[in-house]
């Protein structure tokens, strides 16, 4: 379902234009309007959910395969090194607009560092009660 005050949503149905990389039945991948790097692509889902928590499994299955596929074309078309995928759920984990959508970030050799952080430090015991936590609570 499409939500009517959502921009994704109405870039992704082509309401707004976009500069467009890629369009099946299902998803819409658009340049970035504020790129980490050139390139940086989002894949759109036409249909509206806020995050990865409530996407439909079927395009979830495909959302991954897409996302490879775009960054084997950013390789050869743009000469990137690599490739990042990110996906953001939640304000706290920076997201900003609320309709689910799969970054692709072209990492090119000395290009800007991005996606990282700082390594922390766990003891075993700590590991097997936060593991044990996440696991008792799926469902
Ligand atoms: P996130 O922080 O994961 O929610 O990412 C939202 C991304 O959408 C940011 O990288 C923005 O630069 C990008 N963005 C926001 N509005 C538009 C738009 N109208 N067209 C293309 N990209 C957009
Ligand atoms: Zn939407």
């Amino acid at each position: 379902m499409k939500s009517d005050n959502c921009i994704f949503c109405k870039i992704a149905n082509g309401e707004i234009p976009s500069s467009t990389v890629y369009e099946d039945n299902d998803f819409r991948a658009i340049l970035d309007l504020s790129p980490a790097a050139k390139g940086h692509t989002l894949i759109l889902p036409k249909a509206h959910f806020d995050d990865v928590t409530n996407l439909d499994e079927t395009l979830g299955a495909k959302v991954v395969p897409l996302a490879a596929r775009i960054g084997r074309a950013m390789k050869s078309g743009l000469g990137c090194a690599g490739f990042n995928l990110v996906q953001n759920n939640g304000v706290a984990a920076g997201q900003t607009v609320m309709h689910f959508h799969l970054h692709v970030i072209p990492r090119y050799e000395g290009g800007p560092e991005i996606v990282t952080w700082t390594p922390g430090e766990t003891t075993a015991e700590d590991r097997e009660e936060t593991a044990k936590k996440i696991a008792a609570a799926l469902i």
